[in-house]
């Protein structure tokens, strides 16, 4: 029965931890993302997640690597013929660092990857330390100062009020009254911070939607160890390299490292995208309000499947971006429509691009790059939002594009004799 007369008043609080309502294929999905969620890593911090991808990729891969950068390389050995395919996707998540102590306790410290002012304040901090986590709270002003209560203009937030201080402003409170005391906690100048959320899902787990820090990338890395799995005892032509990515929340920068020591073929990536959230804004008919972000800003919508992306430039500080490989679009969508996948095509993403976006500089002639996207909302927040369906139909099309990719896969720009037709690179012809 579903009526407001089911209500009943919970006395137990133990009734107040349900197990989650996760559908039977989505539950040991989201415990390997938890293995990789509950690990600290913000860009330059990518030690622990190294570790832990190492033990992931292990059982599903020929062979795991891990170089002088941090870059994880998993692979997965094809035909002695067949081109190499490489797959990454970022181990780093934005984060925070401690910059200096000051002699009253409170710990400044400057945000690591793109973190406007207003997400980082008033949020619950982890510092990672020697001696272990630390926890703060970065201070926000005192809600009652904030409140009026109505007076002749009824107003209740006065809008001169609502300043979110600059991240230089910004101070983590751990509950130290001097500097000695906050150093006796192992707290220390350079160490990294995140936030304090961890793996949750929303509602009651039935809809596959999650919320987490990080999930920027770890969905992305969630995405390559499905996929393994999926190839798992499988003969494939490529060979394929799943690579766990460190700094590209400031820069891309261990995918082009990695990228100009694989010297691929071809390069298909996996990241998070920004989705358009709110209410009224699912499915693209309406506006959102409450955090405003619509489809007229961004094209992708969770729920939806896997984005197949055909650009990501941004202009905003000079060119940067990817205008995604046709040929291999081309070719994910054919996949995808064969094999009944859930996808959907990204037109232009205006703010985010992601690591293939450094490796089409990479290898003699550039490599051809691709990027797969997996809708996130409130991204870079400590409450980023995705759903574990897309993460899985993400995971089916890179298998699938893996596995049935053979001699006759054709990486020509043109039809025409004079075009390279792949899929190995032909330097001898320059
Ligand atoms: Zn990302």
């Amino acid at each position: 029965m579903n009526s407001m007369n089911d209500w009943r008043m919970i006395e137990d609080p133990r009734k107040m931890q349900p197990a989650p309502k996760f559908p039977p294929e989505l539950q040991s999905v989201f415990a390997t993302l938890k293995r990789m969620t509950d690990v600290p890593s913000t860009p330059g911090f990518e030690q622990g997640i190294a570790k832990e991808l190492v033990q992931l990729f292990k059982p599903l891969c020929d062979s795991v690597h891990v170089d002088h950068t941090g870059n994880v390389y998993g692979k997965r050995r094809g035909a002695p013929d067949g081109p190499i395919i490489y797959c990454p996707a970022h181990s780093d998540s934005v984060g925070f660092i401690v910059e200096h102590i000051e002699p009253d306790g409170y710990i400044r410290f400057y945000n690591m990857g793109m973190i406007p002012p207003f997400l980082s304040y008033g949020q619950r901090m982890r510092i990672i330390t020697h001696q272990g986590a630390v926890y703060g709270v970065n201070a926000s002003q005192p809600g009652h100062s904030h409140f009026n209560f109505g007076g002749v203009e009824g107003k209740y937030y006065p809008e001169e009020l609502i300043i979110t201080p600059n991240m230089n402003d910004q101070f983590i409170d751990v509950g130290a009254k001097t500097r000695d005391e906050a150093l006796a906690m192992g707290i220390r100048p350079g160490q990294q911070i995140v936030y304090d959320t961890d793996l949750q899902w929303l509602g009651d787990g039935s809809t596959g939607m999650i919320t987490c820090r990080g999930l920027d990338d770890k969905i992305g890395l969630l995405a390559l160890v499905e996929a393994l799995k999926i190839l798992q005892g499988k003969d494939i032509y490529p060979t394929v390299y799943m690579v766990g990515a460190t700094q590209e929340e400031i820069g891309l920068r261990g995918a082009g490292n990695a990228g100009i020591l694989l010297d691929a073929d071809l390069c298909v990536g996996v990241d998070g995208t920004i989705s358009e959230q709110g209410p009224q804004t699912n499915n693209g008919d309406g506006v959102g309000t409450s955090p405003n972000c619509t489809l007229a800003e961004v094209c992708t919508s969770v729920g939806n499947g896997v984005y197949i992306s055909v650009s990501d430039l941004a202009w905003g500080g000079g060119m940067a971006g990817l205008v995604g490989n046709q040929r291999i679009n081309e070719r994910l969508i054919k996949v995808a429509q064969a094999q009944g996948i859930k996808y959907a095509v990204e037109g232009n993403m205006q703010y985010v691009t992601s690591d293939p976006a450094a490796v089409q500089h990479t290898g003699a002639g550039g490599t051809p790059s691709v990027t797969l996207k997996v809708p996130t909302r409130y991204t870079h927040s400590s409450i980023e939002v995705c759903n574990l369906y897309d993460a899985v139909e993400t995971a089916k099309l890179l298998a699938a594009f893996i596995e049935t990719l053979d001699d006759q896969f054709n990486l020509a720009f043109v039809d025409i004799p004079e075009a390279d037709h792949g899929p190995r690179k032909n330097r001898a012809r320059y």
